[in-house]
């Protein structure tokens, strides 16, 4: 049996806004404050009820019981859920913990994103807003990660700054965004009111030249006005196949969790599902038969390590190690394109963290499952070693039975880790952020440090010629050096 919040408000006998009538959602005046409108908004899609001028929200039950009783409902309130029983006319004799867990959960819709041509169309509009161009320092912080200034403009990063002092010059968006405030806290969403406002400005704007924003992974409809859901930071594109826009990571300038997805999920019309999906960097090889293709952790780093990597392999990325919903369709594409060899190319410190490996597992099974190879690759040994040595120190020390040595670092740092893991005693050691060096964790990390090296130890050896003793060979040679590196660095991770 499931009791509609529709059924509610009838019962209750709320008097209900005919314009507001929705899809999911209407409008009836609020019980709980002097409401002379109609504020209380019913979302009827997820059974919950929120009025923004007293901030009156909650569940179905707590709708009937809060009018009926004053207080919210409580599990297991026999008292309110039989007497809610007996208004919708159904034998309240027994009370059950199945029927109340039936009737408390509602049944839930999921909304999925729109095609993505649609997807492309609305983030393209989002990139071309101004207020978000790309900062000085988040231009810099590019360019310091080995990209070009012409990959800049193409891949279309963007900066959703901290402070907006503008938005105070758009008092409609600001009135919009107050009201929004509530809701959106109760939701469990907490954006500065200048955020808000400028998501506002931005959505009310799309809508109004007539974008399809309903299930758009950041917009959401709340009080009758769509909004996008924003964090101030980099804001990274997240390509398919085709090079179209399909979602959109935030890079955080500070704190633990680095990227978040683009998400409004838990928002009215806010997409729920198929959020996190699978980048291909633009400037990608034709992928047609072209044998590999390499997989990492991040767009951005996918679009870096592409670069430094000399261009010539493919690059794919997951927006986190676990996103893998679509990745069984990407592969199955790949394959019937002819690609027939993934190469996993997460951080380095997949031979430490056991999540990683597990995840690594999964997309290793995918991969089979669309018949496809896939093969892991490693770099960094010498720091592998170091940490080899600190995980045999710490088994000895706690009288842990790691593997027996067979002579290749990558597998007995996995299986001395696992071991240590596995016992349960030195979880510090596997909760910190510092399992690797940050210089060679990445797959970008390491090629950039190696290519800097490189540029240092030429820069050592040019000594400036007088004019008398330049010939054409000695720049022949400079040349051939300076190709020679590339060669080095693409024969060492030749597939
Ligand atoms: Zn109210």
């Amino acid at each position: 049996m499931e009791i509609r919040i529709e059924q509610i408000v009838d019962i209750l006998g709320l008097e209900r806004e005919r314009r507001s009538q929705k899809a999911d959602s209407f409008n009836v005046r609020c019980p709980f404050c002097n409401d002379h409108k109609y504020h209380l908004n019913i979302n009827t899609a997820k059974g919950v009820f929120n009025c923004p001028r007293c901030s009156t929200g909650g569940g179905k039950l707590d709708l009937y019981s809060l009018v009926r009783f004053g207080r919210k409902y409580i599990k297991g309130d026999r008292e309110v859920f039989h007497r809610l029983l007996e208004e919708i006319g159904e034998d309240n004799r027994n009370f059950e913990y199945k029927k109340e867990r039936n009737v408390v959960e509602n049944k839930y819709e999921a909304i999925l994103p729109p095609s993505d041509n649609v997807l492309h169309e609305a983030y393209g509009a989002v990139l071309r807003f101004k207020p978000f161009a790309l900062s000085e320092e988040h231009r810099q912080n590019l360019l310091d990660r080995g990209l070009r200034e012409e990959d800049i403009e193409r891949n279309e990063y963007r900066t959703i700054p901290a402070e907006m002092p503008w938005i105070k010059g758009y008092k409609k968006a600001l009135k919009v965004a107050e009201i929004m405030r509530k809701p959106l806290q109760n939701r469990g969403f907490n954006p500065s009111i200048y955020h808000i406002a400028a998501g506002v400005l931005l959505a009310d704007h799309l809508a109004g030249q007539g974008y399809n924003l309903k299930g758009v992974p950041g917009f959401y409809k709340l009080c009758g006005h769509w909004g996008f859901n924003l964090s101030s930071g980099m804001l990274i594109p997240t390509r398919n196949m085709n090079g179209e826009v399909v979602g959109l990571q935030v890079r955080v300038d500070k704190g633990n969790v680095r990227y978040l997805t683009v998400s409004s999920k838990g928002l009215p019309e806010g997409a729920t599902e198929n959020i996190s999906r699978t980048h291909f960097p633009l400037g990608n090889p034709v992928l047609r038969n072209k044998g590999a293709i390499l997989l990492t952790e991040g767009p951005l780093k996918a679009d870096v390590a592409r670069l430094l990597m000399g261009g010539a392999s493919p690059f794919m990325a997951l927006q986190g190690v676990n996103n893998t919903r679509d990745l069984s369709s990407e592969f199955q594409s790949l394959k019937e394109m002819g690609v027939s060899q993934v190469v996993e190319m997460f951080d380095m410190d997949k031979v430490i963290n056991p999540n990683v490996s597990k995840a690594s597992k999964k997309i290793e099974d995918l991969a089979h499952e669309a018949e496809v190879d896939f093969t892991r690759r490693y770099w960094a040994l010498d720091e592998c070693e170091r940490r080899y040595a600190d995980l045999l120190k710490l088994a000895a020390f706690n009288g842990i039975q790691v593997p027996e040595e067979t002579g290749n670092v990558v597998v007995d740092t996995v299986g001395a880790a696992q071991a240590l893991y596995a016992s349960g005693k030195v979880k510090d050691y596997f909760s910190g952020k510092a399992l690797w060096d940050p210089s060679s964790k990445g797959i970008d990390d390491y090629l950039l440090k190696q290519m800097k090296a490189k540029e240092e130890q030429e820069a050592k050896l040019v000594v400036l010629p007088n004019k008398e003793t330049l010939t054409e060979n000695k720049e022949e040679s400079t040349v051939e050096h300076s190709s020679g590196l590339l060669q080095a660095v693409k024969r060492k991770f030749a597939f």
